[in-house]
């Protein structure tokens, strides 16, 4: 299956507004960017539009603020980093819906790039409404989605803006489906293919197992993710990360890859701690957790276990930190991890906002085949879902 998506680079672009969805979803720490991997990635698409003699409106959401205007949330920090890059003001564009995008059309008189403020800061971006998204396709002649790591949302700046306007894909998306379509169409040769899942998301994340056990050959489960399984097998995680409704799907998901003959691979031992800002942790077996006791990295054994077997792999796909890698005693695993996997000969993938910021400190980040700015994003992708945000750019 070859996604063919129309090219911004083929269109006449002089004195033309273009809003560019992108995902400027960076990781913050009090209002500084901790990782700017994500921006950085769009740059070559504002430059191209630049040249061509466009005006551009950048759009993104941050974090998940719930409808309202929270500070926290506020993208002025990536406007300044903006500013700095292009060498020209940047404006961050407020209450652009209240105005009717009155004070876009204004700053875009004396400026070549806005960015608005978070899309999220209204509730209509998640819901998809389509009032939200005819008013933000009425501030510019053409869309252009290169937010990779959203388009597996169907919210009114993905999907909703390209039924207004004619909708593009700009470099980085494009850039994306290529690398990504290596693993969604997988030959034999590439095999064996194996997954590496960690992270919180675990109720975003699991529905997806269910589709990648029809693809991968082996599936190791770290992070927070590991202990909706191993609660679903009747153990006793004390009071670690467990989405409860995710529960009897774990257990459909272990069903369905022994039915299918998919190695599932989970933790045995674990380091446990009282919270994440203990200094220290201890490394305990799986069926051994206190009461009141988190798991928050993977153990020594299961850290052993899945890098040999990747060494087997001629394809890798990571997502998820193994641990609460944030927390010097909670990151061994995902280091150790990281650096297995980028020393493997295997074509090796990682995606997902937090992973990124693992491979970028060990400074690896050079040694994998494709750094993606999706991890849910990713993860559908190569598990064959259909993206809203790309299947708009096809209508
Ligand atoms: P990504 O951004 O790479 O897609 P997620 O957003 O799903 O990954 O998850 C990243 C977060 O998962 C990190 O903040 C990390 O601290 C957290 N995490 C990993 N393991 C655990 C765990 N055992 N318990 C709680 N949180 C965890
Ligand atoms: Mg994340």
């Amino acid at each position: 299956m070859k996604i063919e998506l129309k090219k911004v680079e083929d269109v006449d672009l002089q004195d033309r507004t273009v809003f560019v969805r992108v995902d400027y979803n960076v990781p913050l720490d009090n209002a500084i960017i901790v990782d700017t991997t994500r921006i950085d990635r769009s740059l070559p698409t504002l430059d191209l539009l630049l040249d061509k003699g466009a005006k551009v409106i950048l759009a993104s959401h941050l974090g998940r603020p719930k409808g309202i205007k929270e500070s926290r949330f506020s993208l002025a920090p990536v406007a300044k980093y903006l500013t700095r890059y292009a060498n020209e003001d940047v404006p961050l564009i407020e209450n652009y819906i209240e105005d009717s995008g009155a004070s876009v059309r204004e700053a875009l008189a004396n400026h070549r790039i806005v960015l608005l403020e978070n899309l999220r800061f209204y509730e209509e971006e998640k819901k998809g409404d389509a009032e939200f998204a005819k008013t933000l396709a009425s501030f510019a002649d053409i869309y252009v989605n290169d937010a990779f790591g959203t388009s597996h949302r169907a919210h009114a700046s993905m999907a909703g803006v390209p039924k207004h306007i004619p909708g593009y894909a700009g470099l980085l998306l494009r850039h994306e489906i290529d690398n990504l379509s290596r693993i969604l169409n997988i030959k034999d040769a590439d095999r064996p293919f194996i997954c590496v899942l960690g992270g919180a998301k675990v109720a975003d994340k699991i529905p997806i197992i269910s589709n990648l056990l029809e693809r991968a050959d082996i599936i190791m489960i770290g992070g927070g993710m590991a202990f909706s399984f191993l609660k679903c097998q009747g153990m006793n995680v004390g009071s670690s990360l467990v989405n409860d409704n995710s529960v009897d799907e774990c257990r459909y998901i272990l069903e369905k890859a022994q039915r299918l003959g998919i190695d599932f691979v989970l933790p045995m031992d674990v380091v446990i701690a009282p919270g994440v800002s203990s200094q220290t942790g201890e490394n305990v077996d799986v069926d051994n957790i206190p009461h009141g006791m988190m798991g928050l990295d993977i153990g020594q054994e299961t850290r052993e276990v899945f890098i040999s077997i990747l060494q087997n792999a001629r394809t890798i796909f990571w997502n998820g930190p193994m641990g609460v890698f944030e927390e010097e005693p909670f990151r061994k695993g995902t280091d150790m991890l990281a650096k297995a996997i980028s020393a493997c000969d295997a074509f090796s993938v990682i995606g997902g906002g937090d992973s990124v910021v693992v491979v970028n400190e060990l400074g690896i980040a050079d040694d994998f085949d494709h750094i993606s700015t999706g991890g849910g994003a990713s993860l559908e992708f190569i598990s064959g879902v259909n993206l809203p945000g790309i299947a708009a750019l096809l209508d």
